[in-house]
């Protein structure tokens, strides 16, 4: 049967991986092809090929910054592993540190009530990530020396996923995934390509429990978000 990685690839809807000078295309288990750079490195060349369960696993080992010394569990990520919806947040708070899984506190609960306003619920149809898997002392941001340990994890994830849309919540997420250092206001209300997959930035949870008044402009980003979904797949059915 055809998992939902195939008709999304089918689709044109997947990540499209563009085979770089000197890279080569790893053939995963999954059958989600990706390109890597070996001269780089290696570590990345290991995980782009990791199946889901044995991702997980590996996270739970890693040991790539020194957040490992005081995490008290890793967070990989909680959802459907062909969702068509990522959230992809900053890193883990204490509630999800001590959880293992992400937004679980109160910028968790919104996040959750902005799902349901959605018609989508964690685990149905949505994973939820972060760019850190683990969580930084006292919730400081996250240093680029984590960022770039833990990117591959990411980026794994969104391979295996597929989502049709990512949603960037905040710019620690948003600027990761784009590559690029702007404010959440100036990539608001714009479509985004993450290697070929739509992405969409909006606010953090967490922002919004402190500017409640935002609540509107997330909501309208959402609204977005789903409007670009589902233009996308009629376009698909249609040519
Ligand atoms: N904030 C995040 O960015 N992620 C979480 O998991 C919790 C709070």
């Amino acid at each position: 049967m055809a998992t939902r990685a195939d008709v999304l690839r089918e689709l044109g809807l997947a990540p499209r991986w563009r085979l770089r000078a000197r890279n080569e295309v790893v053939h995963a288990a999954d059958g989600v092809d990706v390109d890597v750079d070996n001269d780089v490195d290696p570590r990345r060349t290991r995980i782009a090929s990791l199946a889901f369960d044995a991702l997980v696993d590996d996270i739970a080992q890693c040991r790539a910054c020194g957040l490992c010394a005081t995490r008290k569990r890793t967070v990989p990520g909680v959802g459907a592993a062909d969702a068509a919806w990522m959230f992809v947040g900053e890193a883990p708070g204490a509630d999800e540190d001590a959880q293992g899984e992400p937004f679980v506190g109160a910028a968790g609960q919104l996040l959750d009530n902005m799902l349901a306003a959605l018609g989508l619920a964690r685990g149905n149809d949505v994973f939820i990530a972060n760019v850190l898997k683990c969580r930084p002392p006292n919730n400081r941001t996250p240093e680029p020396l984590e960022v770039d340990a833990c990117r591959p994890y990411l980026d794994r994830q969104i391979a295996l996923i597929a989502p049709a849309l990512i949603v960037a919540l905040g710019k620690s997420a948003a600027c990761t995934l784009l590559d690029v250092d702007a404010s959440v206001a100036s990539l608001r209300h714009r479509i985004h390509r993450y290697r070929g997959t739509l992405l969409i930035v909006t606010y953090h949870p967490a922002y919004l429990l402190r500017t409640p008044l935002d609540k509107a402009k997330v909501w309208e980003d959402l609204l977005f978000a789903r409007r670009t979904l589902r233009e996308m797949a009629s376009a698909q059915v249609v040519s």
